[in-house]
């Protein structure tokens, strides 16, 4: 998956929900006024980027906050809709895990947010510029949208080190939601460091012996178990290490 998105999170949500005017439209609104992207709701100092550029002339140049909207991203007039009190602007600063509670009676944006929080991303701020976010990051929103839409079964997903940044807390989360794909037929293909990721997969390709020019052969290949017992390998000892404990934690809740 390629890792360059635009716009902010909430426009990555999914089908049903990339709109935040489905909170105005509840108000008579025009869904129209609550995209920043078009002019009729958005502050025009900045048209809609919260944000403006400014350009030296011996420097870089930089960007500062919208004198006229402060980051809020819309004009007055919009910004005095609210729904339960809050405005857009308001919603937009809300983390995907607050808003996931505010939006419970809105099923295609509540579905969206439920699958960000799965893959980990329960702290972003829906209105953070998706330029932003790291690799990881930009890569499990991706995926987050993807999990959303039919799952047609023949579709194979290459990712470049999807758990770069995650807590290992989250980790396990987003490996069963990629367990759910290949469960439903698709295929997984992952660039890999993290050996908990490594150790859970159906199969190894092993690239080494070194790294950059001292790589780019196929050290060892087949199910984690073997890899990890294949002499040549440096990455064998850490995972059968990684494999042994995951056998450990399985007695020890097998033996509660
Ligand atoms: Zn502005």
């Amino acid at each position: 998956m390629s890792q360059v998105l635009t716009g902010v999170v909430a426009e990555h949500l999914g089908a049903d929900a990339d709109d935040p005017g489905q909170l105005g439209a509840r108000e008579g609104e025009d869904t129209g006024r609550f995209s920043f992207n078009v002019p009729g709701g958005r502050c025009e100092n900045c048209q809609g980027q919260g944000s403006i550029f400014i350009e030296m002339l011996f420097l870089p140049g930089a960007t500062a906050p919208c004198p006229v909207c402060h980051g809020a991203r819309y004009n007055p007039e919009t910004l005095r809709v609210t729904v339960a009190g809050r405005s857009i602007a308001d919603v937009l600063d809300m983390t995907v895990e607050q808003a996931r509670d505010f939006l419970r009676d809105v099923p295609g944006a509540v579905r969206s947010l439920e699958v960000l929080s799965e893959v980990g991303l329960g702290y972003l701020r829906l209105g953070q510029p998706a330029t932003t976010l790291s690799g990881g990051e930009a890569q499990r929103v991706k995926l987050a949208s993807e999990l959303q839409r039919v799952r047609r079964g023949h579709t194979l997903y290459v990712l470049d080190e999807p758990t770069s940044g995650l807590h290992p807390a989250d980790v396990d989360l987003l490996v069963a939601q990629l367990r759910g794909l290949v469960a439903a037929g698709n295929t997984v293909v992952l660039v890999e460091h993290d050996m908990d990721v490594v150790a859970g997969t159906d199969w190894v390709i092993d690239l080494g012996p070194g790294g950059g020019e001292a790589g780019g052969r196929v050290v060892a290949a087949g199910p984690p178990h073997v890899v990890a017992g294949a002499r040549d390998s440096v990455t064998a000892p850490y995972l059968a290490l990684r494999l042994a404990r995951r056998e450990g934690g399985r007695r020890g809740v097998a033996a509660r």
